[in-house]
């Protein structure tokens, strides 16, 4: 059976499994199959290599612990049980800060406890470039706070925060500090144990390893509560018998990270600077969105004025080119990314934007032929565009605003 062919700069969605991750799995599947839990040799066998698991991902990390790595089913539930602990670890504190940026995985969770658990909800704006309100940030911390939430980097623009210097500012006021670094994982050099961070959310199928697995980095020493509960699987901080073939995936993919760390920030960021270059010269009425000067290596996120770019992905991905337009969540529906209106992009731009997120497995001959279809494509599309007539954008009167 063979996948569909064509351009894939859509990583940030999902990444290819590599196959050094799917050789060291596949002895577990039929071959090593027992129970880690087991005492007999068959549960043995395979619990030695989750230890070395645990340990890779540790070092990727930069954890001082193996054991401060708990295996979850991945980015969404690594979030959701960081949050949830944190507000039953502290019952007293009643109020919960992140940005409005999350991915939905913290700001769909955040959102609910506030509506129906009566927590107050700090959500810290950021600024047209994506930079966190360092400001409103500082405002907002108070020992009434039991946890603050806030991502490494985002997901679709790429932008990283100082997620090291708030954590030290939420530790002041003795606050729980979870951040979602599904994004930055392998793509930026951590050392933890340097840090004030407190737990840390990965994602395996962010880096190459399978889909349905992933990691909560729990620091040593501070107070959890599961997520689930039943057996004593991960020293009781995460109930059910584990996915062992997935989290040998993700282990052999932390190690390869590591391997590769190097390359994400020469050669993937070399092919991603010359694509956004080529277009922005190219291209006219287009712009990067967020912050540029601290991004993820991987990640552009073009905003194409006066065209709809769900119109821009088809004509993209009939030329064999896969992007998106921001996040998976909102395609389909005709709002703009949250994440783009947090940003106050004018609306008829941000319904223009396009995520392209490069991979190592990324090559300079794509990148030719991306560089060389975008340009006709967005053309085509002006000339069809209600706000476009003659070359040029019509009067601004007729630009629609935000509902
Ligand atoms: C993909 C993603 C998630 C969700 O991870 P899953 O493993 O798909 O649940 C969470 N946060 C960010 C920033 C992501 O990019």
């Amino acid at each position: 059976m063979s996948g569909p062919t064509g351009i894939y700069l859509d990583n940030n969605a999902t990444t290819r499994v590599d196959p050094r991750v799917v050789e060291e799995m596949l002895p577990f599947f039929s071959e090593h199959f027992g129970n880690p839990s087991s005492i007999h040799s068959f549960g043995a066998e395979v619990g030695g290599k989750m230890r070395e698991a645990r340990a890779r991902v540790a070092a990727l990390l930069g954890a001082a612990h193996d054991t401060e790595i708990v295996f979850t089913s991945g980015g969404t539930e690594s979030n959701n049980t960081a949050i949830l602990s944190a507000l039953k670890v502290a019952p007293d504190r009643r109020e919960i800060i992140t940005s409005a940026v999350e991915h939905p995985a913290v700001l769909e969770v955040c959102r609910h406890l506030a509506k129906h658990e009566g927590y107050v909800l700090h959500i810290i704006p950021v600024d047209k470039q994506g930079r966190l309100d360092i400001d409103a940030y500082k405002a907002a911390l108070s020992p009434r706070v039991a946890v603050v939430s806030i991502m490494w980097a985002n997901n679709e623009t790429g932008t990283i925060f100082p997620v090291e210097a708030l954590a030290d500012m939420a530790k002041e006021h003795g606050i729980l500090f979870h951040t979602d670094a599904v994004q930055a994982v392998g793509k930026v050099p951590l050392r933890l144990a340097e840090t004030n961070i407190d737990m840390l959310s990965l994602s395996g199928h962010k880096l190459h390893a399978p889909k349905g697995v992933g990691a909560l980095y729990v620091r040593r020493g501070i107070r959890f509560r599961p997520l689930l509960r039943g057996g004593h699987q991960e020293r009781e901080r995460r109930a059910g018998t584990e996915n062992t073939t997935a989290i040998i995936g993700l282990g052999k993919a932390a190690e390869l990270a590591l391997v590769h760390m190097d390359q994400e920030n020469t050669t993937v960021k070399a092919l991603r600077d010359k694509l956004e270059k080529a277009l922005l010269e190219t291209v006219g009425h287009c712009f990067v969105t967020g912050n540029v000067h601290d991004r993820l290596p991987n990640t552009t996120n073009i905003a194409f004025e006066y065209i709809e770019g769900e119109g821009i992905l088809l004509f993209l991905s009939r030329v064999g080119i896969a992007a998106s337009s921001g996040s998976a969540c909102t395609s389909g529906s005709l709002e703009p990314s949250h994440v783009l209106r947090a940003m106050d992009i004018p609306f008829t731009a941000a319904h223009g934007a396009i995520r392209f997120s490069l991979s190592r497995e990324t090559t300079e001959a794509e990148i030719d032929q991306v560089i060389a279809a975008v340009p006709e494509i967005i053309g085509r599309l002006r000339s069809l565009s209600p706000y476009w007539d003659n070359g040029a954008p019509r009067a601004e009167a007729f630009k629609p605003e935000y509902a």
